[in-house]
């Protein structure tokens, strides 16, 4: 065996505990007995520090010292450089503040809960500063000498920058909140859906969409969870939903998203699994693929008519008087304090805010106690309001409690990527909206599957999205897709 042989095969088991060590997660929100709970931490635990001693494992080094790169193919040369920035970065962190990080998060999150239910920041400041001083000394650590925000975003989007993303969406803000202004001013508001929607039928029409979507059931399942999520690679990849009988967008939009999160991952060449390779590439390219799926595609005009149409057939009515009613429902434009309720045209003022605040926090310009004034004065210049009650505000997401930083702007740039693969996809595949109205998103999804979703991890995130589109991304194409929609929708 050649190094890079002894390499992958170490490897592979690697992936595949951290495959078993996402199962574990997937179960804990799905099926776990409630009384499973503290064994299943010590479960947790014990996995992931064999997953730690395993990066750490210094036969990896001297791999990685022994191998000549010049005699691989692409998706060698990927892997190796996965694996070496993988295990650089497990070595920046000393054991000491990863396993104070961890501890911090488990308890953390708890805290952060409870503060949210009892709408008290202050009995969650404490606990967010000392989250706050051990990333602060991690991203010091992984940054050896460069921007620390940067070094966090890593994890994450790898390649992009805080500065980079500043200037991305520096871009994007002024013209979504002009066309907020414009959208919520206008005359014409459609109406919501109306009536109550079978718990269990949705369900059995959300199994039906992803079907639709390109889900591989042979490969996965659908069951319920608190909140959606997709878990999984290769050819076990399992999602979730959630359903409302007033609401049924919510399970089947929920549905759709993670669809397009899961056809990615069933979707990479097999000649990739179980290596670095053999995995989404980044958060935002992973967001590009669901928000394209759930929105792009399946709020269209077109899609919406089908969906229309199996609404009618399975619930006896729709909710809504005609297909255009239906789409305006679908698209509906309400201002919110909740990112995760938010309509197109909000969600990203409501990351980018989180990306300007969590950048403040990590550079040592903004300190947690002054987190809510920040928050609700930067809430009220975009969204003309300022939030009741922290449950509404900075106390509304999990990330920053269990040490997420630089996790949100992924959101944003995952819809940005989007944009810009819409904008290809609509040159590539000319029969597309008449395809969508018959309910077949096969074109759309298989241009998508050729073009990204195949290649993995084999070129770097940016590269992997421009080498797709056949151009450089950038914001233009998704606020040009933003304004043409919803000015069309609400007579502007
Ligand atoms: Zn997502």
């Amino acid at each position: 065996m050649t190094a890079f042989d002894e390499l992958m095969a170490f490897q592979r088991q690697t992936e595949a505990l951290s495959q078993i060590a996402g199962r574990l997660g997937w179960d804990q929100e799905t099926m776990m007995p409630r009384g499973a709970a503290s064994q299943r931490a010590e479960e947790t635990a014990a996995l992931e520090s064999i997953l730690h001693a395993r990066r750490c494992d210094p036969r990896i080094g001297a791999w990685l010292a022994e191998v000549d790169p010049e005699g691989l193919d692409a998706a060698g040369r990927a892997n190796l450089r996965l694996i070496r920035r993988a295990h650089d970065r497990a070595q920046l962190v000393p054991e000491r503040l990863a396993a104070a990080l961890a501890h911090t998060a488990s308890l953390s999150q708890g805290i952060w809960a409870e503060a949210r239910r009892t709408e008290d920041f202050d009995a969650f400041a404490p606990t967010l500063s000392e989250m706050l001083a051990l990333k602060r000394e991690e991203a010091a650590a992984l940054a050896d000498g460069g921007d620390p925000y940067d070094a966090l975003l890593d994890d994450f989007e790898p390649g992009a920058t805080g500065a980079g993303l500043a200037a991305l969406f520096g871009a994007l803000r002024p013209r979504l909140v002009a066309l907020a202004d414009a959208v919520l001013g206008a005359a014409r508001q459609p109406a919501p859906l109306t009536g109550h929607f079978d718990e269990a039928v949705q369900l059995q029409l959300s199994r039906e969409l992803a079907e639709c979507f390109g889900y591989d059931f042979t490969r996965g399942r659908l069951d319920r969870a608190v909140h959606p999520f997709s878990s999984g690679s290769g050819d076990d990849v399992r999602i979730t939903t959630r359903s409302d009988p007033a609401e049924p967008f919510n399970c089947i939009y929920s549905t759709i998203h993670e669809t397009g999160h899961a056809a990615y991952e069933q979707g990479i060449d097999p000649a990739h699994a179980l290596t670095p390779a053999g995995q989404g590439v980044s958060l935002g390219v992973h967001e590009s693929q669901s928000r394209i799926y759930e929105n792009q595609l399946g709020r269209s005009r077109a899609f919406t008519g089908y969906l229309f149409g199996r609404m009618q057939a399975l619930f006896g009515d729709a909710g809504a008087p005609d297909a255009d009613a239906f789409h305006a429902a679908v698209n509906r434009v309400t201002p919110g304090f909740i990112r995760t309720e938010s309509d197109e045209v909000h969600y990203n003022l409501h990351i980018l805010l989180r990306f300007d605040l969590e950048r403040a926090l990590i550079a040592g310009d903004l300190a947690a106690r002054d987190l809510p004034e920040a928050w609700n004065t930067r809430f009220e210049q975009d969204f003309g309001a300022r939030p009741p009650r922290p449950s509404q505000g900075c106390l509304q997401d999990v990330h920053w409690s269990i040490g997420l930083f630089g996790y949100f702007p992924t959101y944003t740039l995952g819809n940005v990527y989007a944009g810009c693969l819409y904008r290809a996809m609509q040159d590539g595949v000319p029969d597309m909206d008449a395809r969508l109205a018959a309910g077949d998103t096969g074109p759309a999804t298989s241009w998508l599957r050729a073009r990204l979703q195949r290649h993995g991890g084999i070129r770097p995130p940016r590269e992997t999205v421009a080498h797709a589109c056949g151009f450089a991304p950038d914001e233009g194409p998704l606020l040009d897709y933003l304004e043409y929609k919803f000015r069309s929708l609400y007579g502007l």
